[in-house]
């Protein structure tokens, strides 16, 4: 599937380390290159899964290495063999937690001791593609998961499980480094979130505005990286660390905190997030002024209001307190069951806050995201049986959130072709509805269905690059199977 045509080149200068150029013009959509994981595992702070297949288990243990497997066929997975012969040689066990369901450090030290098994069976790979990573070493050793990464990684495999002999506690700490800034996590089949390292997704450059996708296959973690928009020779490849819906201030801490870097990107630099929004405040003190950062580059810069007669000011403190308090408060939302209430609760948060929050604000807009994938879906807002007014919202909100997402990442991504999808239907259903009540002719319906034949076939488009059996690739298969549908039931009309 990947072809030997090297469509980028490796550079190398002061701001990015190593980063990816374009060496020929690529269509949006285009395959750049695939990547094998050097190594795939959990990621710190996970409960106890299974080291196979990566689902939680409960009290289940390898029948060698007494360390969490699901079943017998994941004892002897490829995965779990070289570090299950560590294990059993240094009779090292997993020591029983009272609840299986809360984090347990001891996993802490599985991904990092695959990296050095990995490394023994290929010390050429190691060398030319995990060696010069960077690690970030002196601004880690500042930070609590460092001395964490000393006691459950380092002392833990070098002392405990007696690996001095091959590893040093300097080389063990180096992979804890590579692993944190590096890694990326990736769905795993059980559809819990882990973390793989790709030497060569590793060292794309970051933007808050990407231009490439990237999309990890479920059997055996590869990674294929393609090109979101049309991308010409000699520009860098650009990917996000970060989730790109949350607003400045959260992207620029977020990768500090854990890419250690102060992004400068030009969405980063603008105070209207190039005219999203998405970190925009209203002002209570006037009627048509909006708060803003004075510096969005300067963490503690003073927020003020757009209005020249208000002037109103506070401090980025506040801004940031009153964005947590928030944010806890929608994050509850998260835990609701998909249903009525999942609904009516967030239109109620949202109202809420209609007058702080510009419409378009990241945390009203994710509101916003999660309704457009709940209208139609759920119990009671069954999509045959939504008013016209409702049909009208969910077409409202997916546009809205299209919107965003043009400017923030822009071409043929998951989020674009999901959203695609759902903004198909409640089209498909009015215009179903005019032509019912006798409002429109034949013709006028034929035309009005080409509007969701189009979002279906660019669903379809953008989703079937999916893994097959993730979410985003089953609803690719029926996007595209829909289309077919509503274009024969076009020609029976
Ligand atoms: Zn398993
Ligand atoms: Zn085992
Ligand atoms: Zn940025
Ligand atoms: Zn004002």
């Amino acid at each position: 599937m990947c072809s030997d045509i090297s469509h980028y080149t490796i550079q190398q200068n002061d701001k990015y380390g190593r980063y990816l150029v374009a060496s020929r013009d690529l269509d949006a959509g285009e395959l750049i290159f695939c990547d094998t994981p050097f190594a795939v595992g959990p990621k710190p702070d996970t409960p106890p899964l299974c080291l196979g297949c990566y689902v939680p288990v409960d009290n289940t243990l390898c029948s060698r290495c007494g360390w969490p497997i699901c079943s017998v066929e994941c004892e002897s997975s490829s995965q779990h063999v070289a570090e299950c012969a560590v294990f059993a040689t240094a009779k090292v066990r997993f020591q029983p937690v009272d609840d299986w369901t809360t984090c347990a450090p001891q996993l802490d030290c599985i991904t990092p001791l695959r990296v050095l098994l990995a490394k023994e069976k290929d010390p050429h790979r190691w060398q030319y593609e995990l060696e010069p990573m960077e690690t970030h070493t002196e601004a880690r050793q500042k930070k609590q998961t460092w001395s964490a990464d000393q006691v459950n990684v380092v002392n833990f495999l070098v002392d405990h499980c007696k690996l001095g002999n091959k590893f040093d506690k300097e080389l063990v700490q180096k992979v804890c480094g590579i692993l944190e800034v590096n890694s990326v996590e990736v769905p795993s089949h059980g559809g819990f979130s882990i973390r793989a390292i790709y030497p060569r997704l590793a060292i794309t450059a970051h933007s808050c505005v990407p231009n490439i996708v990237h999309t990890v296959l479920s059997n055996d973690y590869r990674v294929q990286v393609r090109a979101a928009i049309p991308i010409k020779s000699g520009e860098n490849l650009y990917l996000c660390y970060t989730y790109a819906l949350s607003p400045t201030l959260v992207r620029r801490e977020f990768l500090v905190e854990s890419k250690f870097f102060y992004c400068d990107c030009h969405r980063c630099a603008d105070p209207t997030e190039l005219n999203t929004h998405l970190s925009t405040l209203k002002c209570s003190k006037c009627d048509d002024g909006v708060i803003l950062p004075t510096n969005p580059l300067e963490n503690e810069a003073m927020w003020m209001c757009s209005d020249k007669n208000c002037g109103f000011k506070t401090s980025s403190a506040a801004i940031r307190k009153m964005l947590a308090v928030v944010q806890a408060e929608t994050e509850q939302l998260d835990a609701l069951e998909p249903g009525p209430a999942a609904i009516e609760q967030r239109e109620a948060t949202i109202k809420k806050y209609k007058s702080v929050f510009h419409p378009r604000h990241s945390i009203l807009l994710s509101l916003k995201h999660s309704l457009a994938q709940l209208y139609g879906r759920v119990e009671e807002y069954n999509i045959d049986e939504l008013p016209d007014v409702l049909l009208e919202r969910k077409v409202e909100i997916c546009r809205l959130v299209l919107k965003t997402l043009d400017v923030i990442t822009p071409g043929e991504t998951r989020m674009r072709g999901m959203m695609l999808y759902e903004l198909h239907a409640p089209l498909m259903f009015l215009a179903r509805n005019e032509y019912g009540a006798g409002l429109i002719t034949s013709d006028q319906l034929k035309e009005k269905l080409q509007e969701p034949i189009k979002c279906l076939a660019d669903s379809a488009r953008i989703l079937q690059r999916e893994d097959p059996h993730s979410p985003e690739g089953i609803t690719g298969q029926i996007a595209q199977q829909s289309m077919e549908q509503l274009i024969a039931s076009l020609e029976s009309l």
